[in-house]
């Protein structure tokens, strides 16, 4: 990756310009100039790599997820074959408890939940089911993320884990969210109190972006940061391919309207103690303007002697992090999409990842989309 910054006046040297180097943009400009041999310039408009999944030390030392908690995990060993390539692995350690009644509950809700809430320690899976069967609303077919789960756990449940949470995640009530934004989180009927239940759930070594940096330490890969696309649109000629991961309304300038977004803010708090939480994650469903402290340090593994706990607000103002999930904000999203087959129909641009596609994906998901775009390229472009 050469070190000098790139001149933006001569762009045709490069076959390609990624913009954005998230995930998306790292895992494609490492494919193209690895495996097409191509001179790609790699730009984003922040000042690192990594997109949201970037990680850096603290002022205290302290290794954070500077937007939020990253769980890697996958059920596709050939990614995770791919991204060993680029990093050695610790076992992840995610675990997260949900704050109510002033006791701390294992969340998702599995056995031991269900033992703890109804003070019944001795419920086995068959009676655990039989209980909840009393308490569970005869909804068929849930139309919205409330009747979704009050027709898993009830009224109660509902109330003390889910209700204010989502209100506060979304400002925005359940009954008013597709059913899957509750939908996603798992209820067991057994022990395994892990927060996901992904074959292969681990954590880069030394983390993101170290993983990120090494995939594009390659000499065909310049990349310019704090290079906003907008700033150089007009220098890219018709036959540079283009693969764009920023927002998708931003590169239509606004045609249509603004795609909606929720956003968070943190507020990362150092503590000269080696740990304060007994797992990753804490919810906070009723209690505080936050919604969850993570210590990521359970995750990291980092041996130190302070910790640091962040604490999520979330706001309607601020960076584009969650697409909020409502049909209205899918039907403005299909206009861009349109636009978007129109423009590539056109010329080689490929829109691909979360602002690209205003759609919530995890990492794995989104990087086994931009291996799924590199084929399509490889069969256009490559010989
Ligand atoms: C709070 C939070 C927690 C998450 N937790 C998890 C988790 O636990 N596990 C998991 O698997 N996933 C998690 N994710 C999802 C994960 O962050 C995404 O899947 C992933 O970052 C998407 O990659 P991307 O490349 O599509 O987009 P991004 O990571 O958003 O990268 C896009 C990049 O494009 C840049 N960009 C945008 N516009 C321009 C422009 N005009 N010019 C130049 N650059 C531009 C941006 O600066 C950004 O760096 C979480 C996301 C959030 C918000």
């Amino acid at each position: 990756m050469p070190e000098n910054a790139p001149d933006l006046h001569s762009l045709a040297a490069y076959q390609a310009v990624v913009v954005g180097a998230g995930p998306v943009g790292c895992i494609l400009a490492e494919r193209l100039a690895s495996e097409l041999n191509w001179k790609v310039l790699l730009l984003d408009k922040r000042s690192h790599i990594g997109g949201n999944c970037y990680d850096k030390l603290h002022e205290s030392g302290v290794l954070i997820h500077r937007y939020g908690p990253h769980y890697f995990r996958t059920n596709n060993p050939a990614l995770l074959d791919y991204l060993s390539r680029f990093t050695d692995w610790i076992e992840g350690n995610y675990f997260v408890k949900s704050a109510a009644r002033n006791e701390l509950f294992p969340f998702p809700i599995n056995l031991n939940t269900l033992r703890q809430f109804f003070r019944m320690p001795d419920l086995d899976a068959e009676s655990a089911n039989a209980l909840l069967q009393e308490r569970r609303e005869p909804i068929e077919d849930p139309q919205n993320s409330e009747e979704f789960v009050l027709s898993r756990v009830g009224q109660e449940m509902y109330e003390t884990f889910y209700l204010n949470y989502t209100l506060k995640q979304w400002g925005i009530h359940p009954r008013d969210l597709a059913p899957s934004v509750c939908g996603r989180i798992p209820i067991r009927f057994n022990e395994d109190e892990r927060y996901v239940d992904h074959q292969f759930q681990k954590t880069p070594a030394e983390g993101f972006t170290a993983m990120f940096r090494k995939m594009i330490n390659h000499p065909n890969i310049t990349l310019a940061l704090e290079t906003d696309y907008r700033s150089l649109k007009e220098l890219l000629t018709p036959d540079q391919l283009l693969i764009y991961t920023g927002p998708i309304d931003e590169y239509f300038d606004y045609s249509n309207g603004r795609l909606p977004w929720r956003s968070l803010k943190f507020e990362f708090k150092a503590v000269p103690e080696a740990y304060v939480q007994p797992c990753v994650q804490i919810n906070y469903p009723n209690e505080h303007d936050y919604t969850r402290t993570v210590e990521i340090k359970h995750v990291t593994g980092q041996q130190h002697p302070h910790t640091v706990i962040s604490y999520e607000y979330p706001t309607a103002e601020g960076d584009p992090y969650y697409p909020i999930p409502m049909p209205e904000n899918a039907a403005l999203y299909e206009t861009y999409a349109q636009l978007a087959a129109e423009e590539s129909a056109r010329k080689p641009v490929y829109f691909c990842g979360r602002l690209a596609e205003y759609r919530y994906f995890n990492m794995d998901e989104v990087m086994e989309r931009a291996l799924a775009t590199f084929q399509t390229l490889q069969q256009r472009f490559g010989h």
